[in-house]
């Protein structure tokens, strides 16, 4: 029962530390407040915060545009970056590298920000906030990290003074023991879904009846997380040689020059062409087979909807663990390369609808659908809590940072 009235309490603040490097981690928070406003109507404020976008020096603040185009283009550097920041003492020296080039924005971020509960849904600067709040205020709000990689997290994500670090996983929860978190700041809660996946996903025939799809004939979703990354194009084209009996449809999210270039086929099968959807819940409802790289939202998504996927690719580094947790699970299989793609989806159809739905149902058993609303809790109690003191030692510094108290009250 909420014993919450908002007419009487002033909403308190919810700041979200994000950035649009790929479209995961805005869905999660996304997901978040979605299941904070359903259980705690009026009792709060949210503010998304893309920390490389607005607080980081050039080269980073380009991040969220150079994010697809590097793992599209260099994949091999980008896992050269990852496995700098996962190990326990590597990354410690990145961290100090990254706190002295990112001081500056990051001390201004959480001075402009003043928050009831921190929630960080972004492994490379967490570190780097926490650093901040320590070196430049005297207390801070309770800071909670949502870990938005499935199984193979980075050693980053794990912030040792954070008051709490939801993870989707056992094996997340165990790198964070392995990591230097203790088992009380951990909690497996599932990847934040959005409620819509819990509550009112509508069934096969209603979701294609309101895309306007075709009612009896397979549906494959194609999609590259929400910057339709990877070889959607020729994964599309390898199906549309097959000249399966299907309807296929293809979300080329943020990616216009993909857009452009699906519209310009010529396709023989029915087929839907979308740029960025917002309810990716109904596609994913009125779908039989999900194409897709192994990105961490999408995989949970799909799970809580029942659809069975088949990966075409990784980003490698952070998301090679997700491969293993969907084939090890058989909720999916692993087939890089678009002919194989092709091929696979061909072996399914031919396999027949109990097939499918017996990996259907393996997606299933995977699913946190509440993961959000139980982040959501976890949230509404830190948020109650008084701020905390920092280990910032104002005679310490030779020049204090002197700022007026804000108005609002969680500064002592
Ligand atoms: N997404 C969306 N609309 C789109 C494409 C993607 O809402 O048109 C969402 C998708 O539902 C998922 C997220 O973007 O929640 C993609 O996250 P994921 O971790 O799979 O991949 P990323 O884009 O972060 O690499």
């Amino acid at each position: 029962m909420n014993s919450h009235d908002p007419g009487r309490v002033k909403p308190r603040r919810v700041v979200f530390f994000m950035s649009d490097t790929g479209g995961g981690h805005r869905a999660a928070c996304d997901a978040i407040r979605a299941a904070m406003e359903q259980r705690y109507p009026g009792a709060y404020t949210f503010t998304l915060v893309d920390v490389y976008r607005w607080y980081m020096p050039f080269p980073f603040r380009y991040m969220p545009e150079l994010y697809p185009h590097w793992v599209n283009y260099a994949p091999l550097t980008w896992g050269l970056g990852f496995w700098l920041i996962n190990a326990r003492y590597r990354d410690r020296i990145v961290t100090r590298i990254m706190n002295m080039m990112w001081a500056r924005g990051i001390r201004r971020l959480v001075a402009e920000h003043p928050a009831d509960v921190i929630v960080s849904v972004h492994p490379v600067f967490a570190r780097t906030i926490m650093h901040a709040y320590n070196t430049s205020q005297r207390c801070r709000p309770p800071f909670v990290t949502v870990i938005t990689d499935l199984v193979t997290t980075p050693a980053f994500w794990y912030v040792p003074e954070a008051e709490r670090c939801l993870v989707p996983t056992q094996a997340a929860y165990d790198r964070g023991l392995l990591f230097g978190m203790r088992p009380d700041q951990l909690r497996v809660t599932g990847l934040p879904v959005h409620p819509r996946f819990a509550a009112n996903l509508p069934d096969r025939e209603t979701a294609r009846r309101r895309l306007n799809w075709l009612p009896d004939r397979p549906a494959v979703l194609v999609v590259g997380g929400g910057d339709g990354m990877g070889p959607v194009h020729a994964i599309t084209r390898a199906i549309n040689r097959h000249r399966l009996p299907v309807q296929l449809a293809i979300i080329a999210g943020r990616n216009r020059a993909l857009q452009r270039r699906l519209e310009a086929e010529r396709w023989h099968q029915p087929t839907h062409i979308y740029p960025f959807v917002i309810d990716m819940a109904v596609l994913m409802a009125a779908a039989d087979i999900l194409v897709t790289k192994a990105g961490p939202g999408t995989i949970a998504e799909a799970c809580a909807a029942g659809l069975p996927m088949v990966i075409s690719g990784a980003v490698p580094g952070q998301e090679n663990g997700n491969v293993r947790h969907v084939v090890n699970n058989g909720a999916g299989v692993y087939t890089p390369g678009a002919q194989r793609v092709a091929e696979t989806v061909a072996a399914w159809l031919a396999e027949g609808p109990e097939h499918l739905a017996a990996r259907a149902d393996r997606a299933r058993a995977l699913a946190r659908p509440l993961a959000a609303q139980t982040i959501a809790e976890e949230l509404h109690i830190q948020a109650q809590r008084a701020p905390l003191r920092t280990r910032f030692n104002a005679q310490r510094q030779k020049k204090p940072v002197l700022r007026p108290a804000p108005e609002d009250d969680w500064v002592i």
